[in-house]
């Protein structure tokens, strides 16, 4: 299936304008939405629970935070962006009855509705507005005059004009700058969790750890395995990014290219693949979400394990020295 990339051509600005926003948390996306919101003339506030640690930055931008519920309930569009675990305790106990008949609620990641952890009022609108990329890189486009990719879906449409808000809301982030894609929350959710655990997040960063450990291991100095591991993925990122998987093997010499099609196959084999496919199911049968908010509920006890086993994995000491001596020069 593929859907028309959608441009600033296609969007009717009117369906944002005048139109109260509220972005409910001032972290990575929070902030980075509310800044560019309010550069492209939309009225924003910005909700925040008391003793809020992101309090202080909103003030410094110039935002006069209000109590979350305060916010939303002068608003139209109410942006939830607190992490997705505390979506719907935050939204079924509190926000839900703040909120406005006829308003708009939306996400950034389509987690807490796909999985019916929030169960909307009828009379509202829920969209879905996900910009492809992080907050820092949605504001560093915008402020250069262009935009990060987003996707845009519709879970609730009570008002008829649901899909117009998104568009422009999109829009207002910049996003219509550079392309704005259809979907559903469904393909956005799952394939945003997929890709966290069996592609980018969960195997890259293993990937590099594995190959840090095996040459330490055979006697390599760390600092030669920090660099040939870590420090040219930037480069292989940024070469994949700008010409494709092909058109980056043309960027590398001729025995790099070979030794990439001996070693591939050898990693990602026919058995790892099959593995992928078991993260997929468990993201679709819903039990990965279940095991995510149970830790939560608990006070993240695996989550705390695994960021403190990556912070003592010894490639963390070298990439601090090699980042030291980088920024002195
Ligand atoms: P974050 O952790 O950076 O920010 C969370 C905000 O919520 C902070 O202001 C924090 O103080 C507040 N908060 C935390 N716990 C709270 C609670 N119990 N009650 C009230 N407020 C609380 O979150 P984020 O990474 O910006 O993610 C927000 C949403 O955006 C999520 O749905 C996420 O999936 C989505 N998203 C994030 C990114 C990204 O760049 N990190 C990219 C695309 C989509
Ligand atoms: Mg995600």
């Amino acid at each position: 299936m593929t859907n028309p990339i959608l441009t600033d051509a296609d969007i009717d600005t009117s369906a944002i304008r005048g139109k109260p926003v509220a972005i409910i948390g001032y972290g990575n996306q929070g902030r980075a939405q509310a800044l560019n919101l309010r550069d492209s003339g939309v009225d924003v506030t910005v909700g925040l629970r008391s003793g809020s640690a992101s309090e202080a930055a909103a003030r410094t931008d110039g935002f006069e935070p209000l109590p979350m519920t305060e916010a939303a309930a002068r608003a139209d569009i109410v942006i939830l962006l607190v992490p997705d675990e505390v979506q719907p305790e935050l939204w079924n106990e509190t926000l839900s009855g703040a909120a406005r008949k006829g308003a708009t609620i939306g996400f950034a990641h389509g987690l807490a509705i796909h999985y019916g952890l929030i169960e909307p009022r009828a009379d509202l609108d829920v969209i879905l507005v996900a910009p492809k990329g992080p907050g820092k890189a949605l504001r560093a486009d915008y402020e250069r005059g262009s935009g990060l990719i987003s996707l845009v879906a519709v879970a609730q449409d009570a008002s008829g004009t649901a899909r117009a808000t998104a568009l422009a809301y999109a829009g207002a982030l910049g996003c219509g700058r550079a392309g704005i894609l259809e979907t559903s929350f469904q393909q956005e959710t799952e394939a945003d969790l997929f890709n966290e655990q069996g592609v980018l997040w969960g195997v890259i960063p293993e990937l590099i750890e594995a190959g840090f450990d095996t040459l330490v291991d055979a006697g390599f100095a760390p600092e030669i395995a920090y660099f040939e591991c870590l420090t040219e993925v930037k480069l292989l990122a940024d070469l994949i990014y700008e010409r494709g998987i092909a058109g980056m093997r043309g960027a590398i010499s001729n025995t790099a290219e070979f030794g990439a099609a001996e070693g591939s196959g050898r990693i990602v084999t026919a058995e790892a693949r099959a593995e992928m496919k078991r993260i997929l199911a468990e993201v679709q049968d819903g039990s990965f979400v279940r095991r995510l908010m149970a830790d939560a509920r608990a006070g993240y006890p695996a989550l705390r394990a695994s960021r403190a086993r990556a912070a003592a994995h010894p490639v963390e000491a070298v990439a601090a020295r090699m980042r030291a001596l980088k920024s002195k020069r």
